[in-house]
């Protein structure tokens, strides 16, 4: 059955909310982020017309347009407007699939004899988010996940654009390869200087020879450029892993410092799990260099856990298997191998243990009533 999926996403998401809550900021360039590394994560157009774009640091943001307005981040209202425009999405199928803060698929097949024509569906969902939120999306309307994605992208801002099956093959004749998701500025520099510029251009080599190339992601890049997907539109993901990560303000090679934020991103991952009743079973520690070299260390546990002291005393076992002779830039700490569950009583349960899960269910308490800041384990109160 041919299907028909919209790609829905805001349009610079974090600066148009700072528009909409304050009438002052808008048509004018508009510029959040600072918070880690003085990076910019969102820029409105008016501010990209200087040439900010996001992951910009924030002072060569502030040279090119010293008449902006700089915001930090609030996290919570961004949230909190996303609340709102998904519930909105679901007004008008059940199959919304959410895929970041300000992204999200619907599967609108056979909803035409419902809302009309899919293009029709599209113009009543912006009219709804607008009228709502005060806010522009940009939507993409195609066959496939794949194909919506990139056309969402197309026509920014307030953007509607479909793509029909019968044109599938011209229209990745026509598409710049850089356009395909998932390939950045290097993968593409790489494919230019084969030759490659179009879409369907990475038809002309055989699956072997992206594989040599580019191993796994060369496989997917190729099963990319035909523009066909057939994954579904999943409204309920289970997750399959919780992680924690932060991109430290400078970088740092002090293995005592390195180990508070292994705590703290355990501690943050170990919560999670207890607030939404998952067990994991695989602990990974994730470290990133000054350099941007990436090493990831996985361990399985004996046990199932949600145990803050077993996933941070497990982080550091891992920890210690990497070298941190080289600044470090970034620290992360994951879990996976998720189950629903609560931790099962041994019978001869371990008085250690029981002290850990008092101590975890009094912490996440704390943490709950008061912030998460409220109370610090031991090690973090310098
Ligand atoms: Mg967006």
């Amino acid at each position: 059955m041919q299907r028909t999926i919209l790609h829905i996403d805001m349009d610079a998401f974090y600066a148009s909310v700072e528009q909409a809550d304050n009438p002052a900021l808008r048509g004018k360039p508009v510029i959040v982020g600072g918070k880690v590394r003085g990076v910019v994560s969102a820029a409105s157009y008016e501010a990209r017309k200087f040439g900010i774009r996001s992951a910009m640091p924030m002072f060569q943001a502030k040279r090119l347009c010293p008449q902006g307005t700089f915001l930090p981040v609030r996290s919570k209202r961004y949230k909190e407007v996303s609340d709102v425009v998904m519930n909105i999405l679901c007004e008008f199928s059940p199959l919304v699939e959410k895929v970041s803060i300000d992204e999200a698929y619907m599967d609108i097949t056979g909803t035409e004899t419902l809302h009309g024509k899919p293009i029709i569906l599209a113009a009543k969902i912006k009219q709804r988010i607008r009228d709502v939120t005060g806010l522009t999306c940009s939507i993409g309307i195609a066959p496939n996940k794949l194909l919506a994605k990139i056309a969402s992208d197309l026509n920014k801002p307030d953007g509607l654009t479909v793509i029909e099956e019968k044109n599938i093959t011209e229209f990745m004749r026509k598409l710049p390869v850089e356009k395909l998701p998932g390939i950045g500025k290097q993968t593409s520099k790489e494919l230019h200087a084969l030759g490659i510029r179009v879409a369907s251009d990475i038809l002309r080599f055989d699956p072997s020879f992206w594989v040599a190339r580019f191993g796994k992601h060369g496989l997917c890049m190729y099963d990319k450029a035909s523009g066909r997907d057939n994954s579904l539109v999943q409204p309920h993901k289970e997750p399959k892993s919780f992680g924690s990560e932060n991109t430290f303000p400078r970088d740092i090679n002090n293995t005592e410092e390195i180990k508070k934020w292994i705590l703290v991103q355990s501690e943050k991952v170990a919560r999670e799990l207890r607030k939404r009743g998952y067990m994991a079973k695989k602990v990974t520690v994730k470290v990133k260099y000054a350099d941007f070299k990436l090493t990831t260390r996985t361990r399985s546990l004996p046990d199932l856990t949600n145990c803050t002291k077993v996933i941070f005393d497990t982080a550091l076992e891992l920890l210690n298997k990497v070298s941190i002779k080289k600044p470090v830039r970034l620290t992360g700490v994951s879990v996976s191998g998720l189950s629903k569950g609560f931790r099962q009583v041994k019978i001869l349960e371990d008085e250690y243990d029981i002290k850990q899960e008092q101590l975890d269910r009094a912490l996440d308490y704390i943490a709950s009533k008061f912030g998460k800041d409220a109370l610090k384990r031991g090690i973090l109160v310098e």
